[in-house]
């Protein structure tokens, strides 16, 4: 078992000034495994309802994803509704409907209790909590949350933030957990309350990375295509954790080289609604723009 994700599942209805979709298939954990399987086998821990249709599980399974964790419930699928203006950097949730995640328990299969690398994507904290109670030993555990957890559950997630080796969130979200407006100082007071790393999305601006002795920035890719930013997030992630858990190795410098290969997987995530981009992308395409991020940011040789 080399990498576990806990996280949603769901059915999102998203408008963009580029276009809208209704009930296409999204969720924390579904963008997530995805970017991670092109790096490393990856098990999902998930629920869904009777009206998640198979095309979907199907799609799941031949990315290899693991699903023995994902559960069916009665009733219906996690639905998110959201919309974005033409700053795509800030989402307005129209509508959260947990539907069943209310009821939600997760249960590992056999087996993933011993998973190495653990990943607690967007979702309620103590579902996020419960996960962590049945794994060993993680070497790595990282996990990402959003405003809706921050305000409504927060106790919840300042009990899981100690066992959290990195924290992946977004930059408003960064202020609104240290209830600080600058972000230099808010991440000194996020990593007071357990996290070694902080790593801060800033949509197309990029990412900034915080440890007790380190930052660390790049930026997004610049692209001229880009239809709908839902599912960045949690690709950042999935490549990021995906390639960390590729590599066994948890050194600074492969800890960055993970951050560039996140925002690779976002930049293609971006091009297109729901996981409509990543079900066409292939990984010779994944090298290809890596090399080209490298040049982007390169200045190695200006004195
Ligand atoms: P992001 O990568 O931050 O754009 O995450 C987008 C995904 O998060 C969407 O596909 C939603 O289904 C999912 N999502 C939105 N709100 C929640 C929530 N409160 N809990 C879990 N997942 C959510």
């Amino acid at each position: 078992m080399s990498l576990l994700v806990v996280g949603s599942v769901a059915f999102d209805s998203v408008e963009t000034p580029f276009g809208q979709v209704e009930e296409v298939l999204g969720g924390s954990g579904t963008y997530f495994s995805t970017s991670a399987s092109f790096f490393t086998d990856v098990s999902l821990v998930a629920v869904v309802g009777s009206d998640f249709p198979q095309e979907h599980l199907d799609f799941l399974r031949s990315r290899e994803i693991d699903l023995r964790g994902l559960q069916t419930a009665a009733g219906k699928t996690f639905r998110w509704k959201g919309r974005y203006g033409f700053d795509l950097n800030e989402a307005h949730t129209l509508d959260t409907q947990l539907n069943v995640f209310e009821a939600f328990r997760p249960e590992l299969p056999a087996g993933y209790e011993s998973a190495e690398y653990v990943f607690l994507a967007n979702i309620d904290p103590e579902l996020q909590l419960d996960v962590l109670n049945q794994v060993k030993k993680p070497l790595l555990v990282a996990c990402d949350t959003m405003n809706f957890w921050i305000e409504g559950k927060r106790e919840a997630l300042l009990k899981t933030l100690p066992h959290v080796d990195i924290l992946i969130i977004n930059e408003g979200e960064t202020r609104q957990l240290a209830g600080e407006p600058n972000l230099v100082k808010a991440a000194r007071s996020i990593l007071a309350m357990g996290p070694k790393t902080l790593v801060v999305k800033r949509g197309e601006y990029g990412v900034i990375m915080f440890t007790e002795h380190s930052i660390f920035t790049v930026p997004a890719y610049p692209l001229e295509t880009v239809f709908d930013p839902t599912g960045a997030g949690d690709t950042f992630a999935g490549g990021f954790m995906g390639y960390l858990a590729s590599t066994r190795n948890l050194s600074e410098a492969s800890i960055r080289q993970a951050i560039v290969f996140g925002c690779v997987m976002a930049s293609f995530t971006v091009e297109d609604f729901s996981l409509n981009r990543l079900k066409r992308l292939e990984f010779d395409e994944v090298e290809e723009r890596f090399r080209k991020f490298k040049l982007l940011t390169d200045f190695d040789g200006l004195a």
